[in-house]
């Protein structure tokens, strides 16, 4: 018996053996002892993360993939998180332990993935795994491309990102519509922002909402002097200006008074 592909979770089962050791294979093992594999599915990438020196822990929205994994892998069972990761608190399953994430991951909620290991990076030292390919990519983005944005500029901020490999549709049973793509994000040794955080993300969010204006034109709302609106930095696009440079922004806004 295996597990029906259902559309709503986003289920694309791996078939190609090959490229699940691949995956499995893009963890450094550096800096932590904990596994967290997202979506497991049947299990096609657990049993090679389960070769590893490290432990892994699976957590898996579908019960049917969950009876599926606690038949399957045995010595899993009491590993097996049986929950929605978007709705979990990680603390309450690995304390402050830190903890590497890994995946073949639903493509539906693929962003909302990233943004919830950003909230967490403090316990996560890094992240790798498959998502579909324009996402990957954009994640891994450098400035003055069309696909330079919000989640390009959030994530290099406190994680180095690196596209490692594309993977066609046909590969995946369903298939899906599109290519999938692969990456790595190691945090960064310092990934403490000189600039309080919120206000970071306010300031990128709210430069990429209107991505063809200048920024003076995009961070009205922000109510910044006129001495500060004539500083250079403000007549550039949002997807011009590196991750350094919206920080150092950041920073000039902050001390902006009005
Ligand atoms: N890793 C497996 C399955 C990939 S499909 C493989 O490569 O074959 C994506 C998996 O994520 C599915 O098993 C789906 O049930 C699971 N999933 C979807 N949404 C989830 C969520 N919010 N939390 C945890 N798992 C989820």
């Amino acid at each position: 018996m295996s597990v029906r592909a259902k559309k709503h979770l986003g289920q694309h089962f791996l078939k190609d053996e090959n490229i699940a050791k691949k995956i499995g294979d893009t963890l450094t093992e550096r800096g932590y002892k904990n596994v967290l594999e997202i979506g497991p599915g049947m299990g096609v990438l657990t049993k090679y993360l389960l070769e590893k020196s490290y432990t892994t822990h699976v957590i898996e929205i579908d019960t049917e993939s969950v009876e599926y994994l606690k038949a399957h892998y045995l010595n899993l069972a009491d590993r097996i998180i049986s929950k929605d990761f978007l709705k979990i608190n990680l603390k309450d399953y690995f304390s402050d332990e830190q903890l590497a994430i890994t995946g073949n991951f639903p493509y539906n909620i693929s962003t909302q993935i990233v943004f919830k290991a950003l909230e967490n990076k403090e316990q996560i030292p890094e992240f790798t795994g498959m998502f579909q390919k324009e996402v990957a990519q954009r994640i891994c983005e450098k400035p003055g491309t069309k696909a330079y944005g919000i989640l390009s500029v959030l994530t290099q901020a406190f994680y180095h990102a690196e596209y490692l490999f594309t993977v066609p549709p046909s590969v995946f049973n369903p298939p899906p519509k599109v290519d999938s793509g692969v990456l790595r994000l190691i945090r960064k040794e310092d990934f403490s922002l000189p600039v309080d955080e919120k206000m970071f993300y306010r300031v990128v969010k709210t430069a990429f909402q209107q991505r063809r204006k200048t920024l003076r034109n995009s961070l009205k709302t922000f109510n910044l002097s006129d001495s500060l609106r004539e500083d250079s930095i403000f007549a550039q696009r949002p997807e011009q200006l590196s991750v350094q440079e919206f920080i150092s922004l950041t920073s000039k806004i902050e001390k902006d008074v009005v």
